[in-house]
């Protein structure tokens, strides 16, 4: 990934028209079928040659919804096969074999913990 939009999003829409690579969908085409917006992991670029910041995190109202997610590369891509989105259902993607671009001076850590893109 990526980035990841937690249960606290209220589907006000900002972020959507922000992203310069489609990678988010409203609640409608919420692939996993819970009523949030999503971020497919397969498909976000972190904004990385787009903006210095995830557009998304910075036009969203709510605070701590955007978070970082693990990186949609190499090994650590195994963790969107496990059931690792909200509520224990499974991320959904549509190109299981993509490569994506991230952010390397954001830590393992705070992907791992989710830390808040935007404080
Ligand atoms: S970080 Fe950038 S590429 Fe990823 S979902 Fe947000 S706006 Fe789209
Ligand atoms: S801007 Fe934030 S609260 Fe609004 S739809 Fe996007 S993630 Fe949800």
């Amino acid at each position: 990934m990526a980035v990841f939009i937690n249960d606290t999003c209220i589907n006000c829409g900002a972020c959507i028209d922000e992203c310069p690579v489609e990678a988010i969908v409203d609640e409608d085409d919420n692939p996993t079928g819970e009523e949030l917006y999503y971020v497919y992991p397969d498909k976000c670029v972190e904004c990385v040659d787009h903006h210095d910041e995830p557009a998304c995190a910075t036009s969203c109202p709510t605070e701590g919804c955007i978070t970082w997610d693990h990186k949609f590369a190499g090994d650590d891509k195994a963790f969107f096969n496990g059931p690792n989105y909200v509520d224990g259902k499974d991320y959904v993607m549509e190109d299981a074999d993509a490569e994506m671009p991230f952010r390397e001076d954001i830590s393992d850590e705070a992907r791992a913990n989710r830390e808040n893109v935007v404080d």
